[in-house]
């Protein structure tokens, strides 16, 4: 950096375009006169290396400069400004996508960390800024007595991260997607144009900013829908021989709907071979406990109590496992995860079937392959795609691997090509927070009829072509 850059940031005075342009060249000839850029743009070593890694430890892109906006209008801004400067942008939640979408190499990462207030909770709905993570907005909702009717498995996400990509949790056979769970978005498009979108107001971009890989706009505040919270979740862990077995018991749960959450995952047993597991979770106020007999009538012999929780502490109980891992070394390594959904018809074969092509060192001893099954009726957000039956099952390889070897991880990335080459070819659908290159006619595939939806308001809201190039989407 500049001495008088330095002097300049470190006086907190905003940094111009004029200054911009003279430090970042690349100004198209012929371009209107640069309008002054407000928020100051960070180009320090240490600013531009975090943003260049991401929990995958995979892709590294370094930008040119990060930014931190404040207020919807400064994210305006600054998408004004990279359109006339030809730079790329990427919006960086909290930086836990696994192969690099929210990177932009030689050009802005947008850190929406400053993003985060709470803004209101209301008896059905609270407003939120995109920078928040679910923890922060799930401890201000049940303060008065309120919850997010979806959650992720892990709360350290953003709003605006989950929102870009879908956000699946136990409740989705009920409620769909956190995609599916909201009022209003607040937005800058690509053109750096602020708007408000619902499904009655600009209706289009509302749909194609909802698990639309943030290539139209860049989310700057949610209203979302609540629910009454309960007071607890007990949880149930049901162990199983084989997938054959498991997926039966899964199958009947989910068809009488007795419990309120249904996972279900294969874990490494630690000797070279697998463990079965479904995993269970029923809502209740303490003046009605659960009948265990009664919801665990006809299921597995083999079952336990493994927790029982506030509503509060169970959500966040992914915490303990994050804490391990960091403190293991585990949560720095690279994640080459793989993430999917199977149709209902085919899942246990082709699950067995790639199962059968594995070992647990491919997955690390805390890794695991997540594999429930779940109603789709409740999925209703176009861009998120789901195998067109009744009942999917995600499929996912949460590999952790015990070693940061990055040859070690660049294989796994090509696996796990091959594996969602045979899943796709049976019919199941990619969800893509996953590890793996995609190219353009790889998306229009996976798009599918939705493609012409995406495509059009990309070209209509991001006619420069600047949202985030990590997808490779365009
Ligand atoms: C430990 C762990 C557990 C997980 N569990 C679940 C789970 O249970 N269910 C589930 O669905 N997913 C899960 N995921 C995946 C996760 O939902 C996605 O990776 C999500 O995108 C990460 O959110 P983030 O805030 O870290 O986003 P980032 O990694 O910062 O960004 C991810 C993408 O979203 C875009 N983006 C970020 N903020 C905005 C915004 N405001 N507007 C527009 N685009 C934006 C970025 O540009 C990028 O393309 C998990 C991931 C991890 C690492």
């Amino acid at each position: 950096m500049t001495p008088d850059r330095r002097t300049l940031l470190h006086a907190g005075v905003s940094v111009t375009a004029t200054l911009a342009s003279a430090t970042f060249a690349g100004q198209s000839p012929g371009s209107p006169e640069p309008q002054p850029l407000k928020t100051l743009p960070l180009d320090d070593a240490e600013s531009r290396a975090a943003a260049a890694q991401d929990f995958g430890h995979i892709i590294q892109r370094q930008p040119r400069v990060v930014c931190k906006p404040r207020s919807s209008a400064e994210i305006a801004d600054i998408l004004r400004w990279a359109r006339q400067q030809e730079l790329k942008v990427a919006a960086r939640g909290q930086g836990h996508a696994t192969y690099g979408r929210a990177m932009a190499e030689d050009g802005i990462v947008m850190d929406l960390s400053a993003l985060t207030a709470i803004h209101r909770v209301e008896p059905d709905r609270v407003v939120v800024d995109a920078g928040a993570t679910w923890h922060a907005v799930l401890e201000a909702t049940l303060a008065k007595g309120r919850a997010p009717p979806v959650l992720t498995n892990y709360l350290g996400l953003s709003v605006g991260g989950t929102l870009a990509v879908g956000g699946i949790g136990g409740s989705s056979s009920r409620h769909g997607l956190q995609t599916d769970q909201v009022w209003e978005l607040d937005i800058v498009t690509g053109e750096g144009v602020e708007l408000t979108c619902s499904s009655t107001g600009h209706a289009e971009l509302f749909d194609a900013v909802r698990a639309g890989l943030a290539q139209c706009a860049i989310i700057t505040r949610a209203t979302l829908r609540l629910m009454r919270a309960p007071e607890r979740v007990r949880r149930y862990l049901l162990h199983y021989t084989d997938l054959d077995s498991l997926t039966v018991d899964q199958r009947r749960a989910l068809g009488d709907a007795r419990f309120d959450q249904l996972q279900g995952a294969v874990v490494p047993d630690g000797a070279g071979g697998w463990r079965y597991q479904m995993e269970a979770g029923v809502f209740y106020d303490s003046s009605t406990p659960p009948d265990d007999k009664a919801l665990l009538a006809g299921l597995a012999d083999k079952h336990e109590i493994v927790s029982d929780l506030t509503f509060g502490d169970d959500a966040n109980a992914f915490a303990k496992l994050e804490k391990l891992l960091r403190s293991n070394g585990q949560w720095f390594n690279p994640h080459p995860w793989l993430l999917t959904y199977l149709r209902g018809s085919n899942a246990l074969a082709v699950a067995n079937k790639v199962i059968a092509g594995l070992n647990s060192d491919d997955l690390g001893p805390f890794g695991r392959i997540t594999y429930y099954p779940m109603f789709t009726g409740t999925c209703r957000t176009p861009l998120l795609r789901l195998p067109d039956e009744p009942v999917v099952f995600p499929f996912n390889l949460i590999r952790i691997p015990a070693s940061p070897d990055k040859a070690n991880a660049d294989r796994q990335v090509a696996r796990n090509r091959a594996v969602y080459d045979r899943i796709r070819s049976a019919g199941g659908m990619l969800y893509p927070v996953s590890a793996l290159a995609m190219s353009p006619p790889d998306w229009m595939d996976h798009f599918g009829p939705r493609w012409p939806l995406l495509r059009e308001a990309k070209h209509r809201h991001d006619p420069g072509g600047i949202l985030t190039p990590g997808y490779d989407l365009f």
